[in-house]
């Protein structure tokens, strides 16, 4: 399945933030939404996953307006992980995760439904907190536990708002890489807000860029993260090299310095 923004504009009130962005994220593919603070990154995702219905344009699932689906369809299509989660003090980190579950659920939890929440605890080292509370948690824990949760709602599109921004540099990595694996083996699909080029470089298939609001540029992570566009973009001077590993920034200094 595929998702696309067909010439999707959003406000805040009357103040436009997006400008006509359209894009497609292929079945099987990463896609990194980049640009600094305030350039719309999570405006776009919450309007991708239809928590701000969009002020003009439209959100296609496989050519379909997705205004249209079912509220449980949806659910079962879109797993968003936001930026700052809202969570319940006292439920275990188990019942948390099983929460994803609830799209598919009728009356009771069933077998299959404890495999996959356990298999999702597994895949982000959380199943050692399984009998938790939330609350107790540290903030980089509690954001693989709701990453859990969304892999527990086995969605065919994954909305990630810079879900590495809690996390230590191990499980950064290791979280974007893992989910790049799940997208490539389960032909899912993930749209992904990041801050670390180097990680965009690295495990993303495609890449947007948005500066105030506007696409930049869309391309492959080596069309578009150039060092022009990082200064244009970020007003930072990179060096990108490129070495048997592939392509990365060795370093960054401030434009204007
Ligand atoms: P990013 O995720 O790239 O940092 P945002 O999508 O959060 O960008 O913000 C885009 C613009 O929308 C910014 O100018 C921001 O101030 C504005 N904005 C974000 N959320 C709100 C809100 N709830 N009300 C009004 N303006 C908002």
């Amino acid at each position: 399945m595929k998702i696309a923004t067909e010439s999707v504009s959003q406000k805040y009130g009357n103040v436009p933030v997006l400008h006509d962005i359209s894009f497609t994220a292929d079945a099987g593919e990463v896609v990194a939404l980049l640009g600094p603070n305030g350039s719309g990154k999570s405006t776009l995702i919450k309007t991708i996953a239809d928590i701000l219905p969009p002020a003009s344009g439209k959100i296609l699932i496989d050519g379909t307006d997705a205004s249209a689906l079912d509220p449980i369809d949806r659910a079962k299509l879109i797993g968003y992980v936001p930026q700052y989660f809202h969570y319940t003090p006292f439920t275990t980190v188990l019942d948390t995760v099983l929460i994803g579950r609830r799209p598919y659920m009728s009356w009771s939890v069933t077998d299959d439904d404890l495999a996959v929440v356990d298999n999702s605890l597994a895949t982000m080292h959380v199943t050692d907190l399984a009998g938790r509370f939330v609350n107790e948690l540290s903030g980089g824990q509690r954001q693989r536990v709701f990453i859990a949760r969304t892999l527990a709602q086995q969605p065919a599109f994954y909305l990630f708002d810079e879900p590495t921004s809690s996390l230590d540099l191990r499980h950064q990595l290791e979280t974007v890489a893992t989910m790049q694996k799940i997208v490539h083996e389960e032909k899912s699909c993930m749209i992904i807000a990041l801050h670390d080029l180097n990680l965009a470089l690295r495990y993303t298939d495609k890449v947007v860029m948005l500066k105030d609001g506007r696409t930049y540029a869309c391309g492959t992570p080596e069309e578009v993260l150039t060092e022009d566009a990082v200064r244009d973009v970020y007003g930072v001077c990179a060096e990108i090299v490129e070495n048997s590993h592939g392509r990365f920034i060795l370093s960054y200094a401030p434009s204007d310095v």
